[in-house]
C-alpha cells in the first residue's frame, strides 16, 4: 500500500527534524504517519528496530488531544517515556509503578499530554474509560498488537478488552503495531481490533547490513573470541542459561581482554541496570546475556550478535539478531550450534501440552532447516516471513563461501542400524567405536564386536560420523534421551529402508572433498 505524500506529511517531516533530529523517515514510516494523520485506522507490521514508536509519537505531537498508548511491559513503557520526553514530547505513564497519578490525570484532563502510556489491564477498567471520556483523545496506539491474537506467540486476554474500549470512541483512529509477520496473526489482529483490511502496512523484513553466519560449535570461547577480535565494536552474546552466561562472560573477558559483562534475570536489579547502562554507553563492550536482555534497549551501534546455542525459533532468531546494526552500518549475526541444543529442544517438546506440540515441532523443524541449508540464509529467513527474496544475497556465509553437499545416505543407515542393534541406549562415542571397529572393554563386554555393524565404516568415512549424527539429531531422526543414549526418531525407518536419501552440508573449513558444490 503506497500512499503518496498527502497533506500533512511535509509538515510531519519538518516536525521529525525539529523534534527527533532525524533527517528523514525510514521505510514505511511516512505511509503509516500519513494514514494516522488522515485519521485512518492502521496496522503497521514492522520488524524490530524499524522505528515503530515514531509512527505514533510524531502524530501525537502534531494532533490535537492525547494519544493513548497501550503497551504490555511496564519496563518498556518507562524506556519509551524517557525517550519521548527527551524529544520534548509531553508524555506520562499510568502504571502501578507510578506515584504521580494525580498530576498525570490532571494534565491529561487539561489536554496537556501528547502521550499517555497504559497497560492493557488498566485500559480494560471502567474507571479508565470514564477518564478517557473527560478529555480529548487523538489516537489509540496498540503496541505489540499480536498479543490480541491467540495465533500469536504471546496471547494476552486483556488485549481483548481494548476493542470495546475503543468502540466507545468511534471517531478516534487506531494504530496497531507489531513485528510479528505471519499472515494468520495479521488477519486476526485486524479483525480483533476493528481495523479495515486496507489499513495493513507491512514493511520489508530484510536487514541487508546484517551478515548471517551459522556454524557448528567446536570451541565456543575460541570462536567468539575470534569474532571479537575481528569486530571491535559492541556485541551481544546470547547464552541459554544464567550459569552459562556467568561462565562465558568470565571466559570471554579473559580470552579477549575486552570489557565483558553478564546480564540475566538472576542478577540484583541494581547490577542489571548498571550493566545495561554501561553497555548502552560503551563503544567496545560485549554483553553476555540470556534472551531477557535486549527488549527495549536502544543501542543502534551493536556490531554483532552471537548465539552460543540455538534460539527458540526463526522468529526469535530474527528478533535477536535484529538488535545488531540498527544504525545501518555493517554488522554480523553468528550462531554457533551443537547437536546437544537440538537434543534438549526435542526433549522439551515432550513436556509441551498435546495441542501445542505440533506447532512447536514445526518451529523447531523450520529452525533446523535454516541451520542446515546449503543455500542463502537470508532467503530462508525472508521466505519464512512470506517474502519472495532473490536466491542469493551475497552477504551470508553460504553465499560468500558455498559449502559442499554430500550424499551420506549409506553412512546414515549404518549409524542408525548401529544405534538400533545396540539397543538404542548408547551415545555417539560408543557407536563410533562400534562402527569403526574399536574393540574396547565396553564394546567387547556388551558383545558389540560381534554385531554385523562392527567395523563397517572405513577410515575415510569415519570423520563424517559426527557431522552426520549432528544433522540427524537436528532433524529429529536421532533423538538423545536424558541419559545420553541415541534413539531412532520419526523418519529413521524410511532412511533405514532406503526410501529417503540423506544429504548434509559440509562446511568449507572441514574440506569439501567428495562433495559437490552447492548453490552454484
Ligand atoms: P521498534 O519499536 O520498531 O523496534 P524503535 O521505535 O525502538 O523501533 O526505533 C528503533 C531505533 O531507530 C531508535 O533508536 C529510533 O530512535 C531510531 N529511528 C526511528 N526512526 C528513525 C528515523 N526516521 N531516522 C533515524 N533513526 C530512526
Ligand atoms: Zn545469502
Amino acid at each position: 500500500a503506497t500512499i503518496a505524500a498527502g497533506p500533512g506529511i511535509d509538515e510531519a517531516r519538518e516536525r521529525l527534524r525539529a523534534l527527533f533530529g532525524f533527517d528523514d523517515f525510514r521505510g514505511v514510516q511516512p505511509q503509516v504517519v500519513a494514514r494516522v494523520l488522515a485519521g485512518r485506522s492502521t496496522l503497521a507490521v514492522m520488524p524490530t528496530g524499524a522505528g515503530k514508536s515514531l509512527t505514533y509519537q510524531l502524530p501525537a505531537a502534531m494532533m490535537e488531544g492525547t494519544c493513548v498508548v497501550v503497551s504490555p511491559l511496564i519496563a518498556l513503557m518507562h524506556d519509551q517515556l524517557r525517550a519521548a520526553r527527551a524529544n520534548g514530547i509531553a508524555a506520562a505513564t499510568l502504571t502501578s509503578a507510578d506515584a504521580d497519578w494525580r498530576e498525570t490525570i490532571e494534565a491529561f484532563r487539561a489536554g496537556a499530554l501528547d502521550l499517555l502510556y497504559v497497560a492493557p489491564e488498566r485500559a480494560s477498567q471502567p474507571a479508565f474509560r470514564e477518564m478517557l471520556a473527560s478529555a480529548p483523545i487523538a489516537l489509540f496506539a496498540i503496541d505489540e498488537a499480536h498479543c490480541v491474537s491467540e495465533w500469536g506467540h504471546d496471547f494476552r486476554p486483556d488485549y481483548r478488552q481494548l476493542r470495546p474500549l475503543m468502540d466507545a470512541f468511534p471517531h478516534v483512529p487506531r494504530l496497531a503495531l507489531t513485528a510479528t509477520a505471519d499472515a494468520h496473526t495479521r488477519a486476526d489482529i485486524l479483525a480483533q481490533l476493528g481495523i479495515p483490511g486496507d489499513g495493513l502496512i507491512v514493511a520489508g523484513f530484510d536487514r541487508p547490513n546484517i551478515r548471517y553466519a551459522i556454524r557448528h560449535r567446536d570451541n565456543l570461547v575460541r570462536q567468539i573470541a575470534e569474532l571479537m577480535r575481528a569486530e571491535p565494536g559492541p556485541g551481544i552474546v546470547y547464552a541459554p542459561t544464567r550459569a552459562k552466561v556467568e561462565k562465558l562472560a568470565q571466559q570471554l573477558g579473559a580470552a579477549s581482554g575486552r570489557p565483558v559483562l553478564p546480564y540475566h534475570a538472576g542478577l540484583e536489579p541494581g547490577v542489571r541496570a548498571a550493566n545495561q547502562a554501561a553497555f548502552v554507553e560503551s563503544e567496545d563492550m560485549v554483553m553476555v546475556a540470556t534472551i531477557a536482555f535486549g527488549m527495549g534497549i536502544d543501542k543502534p551501534d551493536v556490531r554483532f550478535v552471537a548465539h552460543a546455542g540455538i534460539p527458540k525459533s526463526i522468529e526469535a532468531y530474527y528478533q535477536e539478531t535484529g538488535r545488531a546494526g540498527r544504525d545501518g552500518d555493517p554488522a554480523q549475526a553468528v550462531m554457533l550450534w551443537g547437536a546437544g541444543d537440538f537434543a534438549q529442544a526435542r526433549q522439551r517438546l515432550s513436556e509441551v501440552p498435546d495441542d501445542r506440540r505440533g506447532s512447536e515441532r514445526a518451529r523447531l523443524d523450520a529452525l533446523a532447516g535454516l541451520i542446515e541449508t546449503a543455500g542463502c540464509r537470508r532467503a530462508v529467513l525472508l521466505r519464512h516471513f512470506g517474502e519472495d527474496p532473490p536466491d542469493r544475497c551475497g552477504n551470508c556465509d553460504n553465499c560468500l563461501d558455498a559449502p559442499g553437499v554430500s550424499d551420506v545416505t549409506e553412512l546414515a543407515r549404518k549409524l542408525l542400524s548401529a544405534a538400533y542393534r545396540t539397543g538404542q541406549s548408547f551415545g555417539l562415542g560408543h557407536l563410533q567405536k562400534v562402527l569403526t571397529g574399536v574393540p574396547d572393554d565396553r564394546v567387547v563386554q556388551r558383545g558389540h564386536d560381534r554385531l554385523s555393524v562392527f567395523g563397517i565404516v572405513d577410515s575415510g568415512d569415519a570423520r563424517l560420523i559426527q557431522p552426520v549424527a549432528r544433522a540427524l539429531q537436528a532433524r529429529g531422526v536421532l533423538v538423545a534421551t536424558e541419559h545420553g543414549g541415541l534413539q531412532l526418531g520419526g523418519p529413521a525407518k524410511a532412511i533405514l529402508k532406503g526410501e529417503q536419501p540423506v544429504e548434509i552440508v559440509i562446511p568449507p573449513a572441514s574440506g569439501r572433498r567428495g562433495g559437490r558444490r552447492a548453490a552454484d
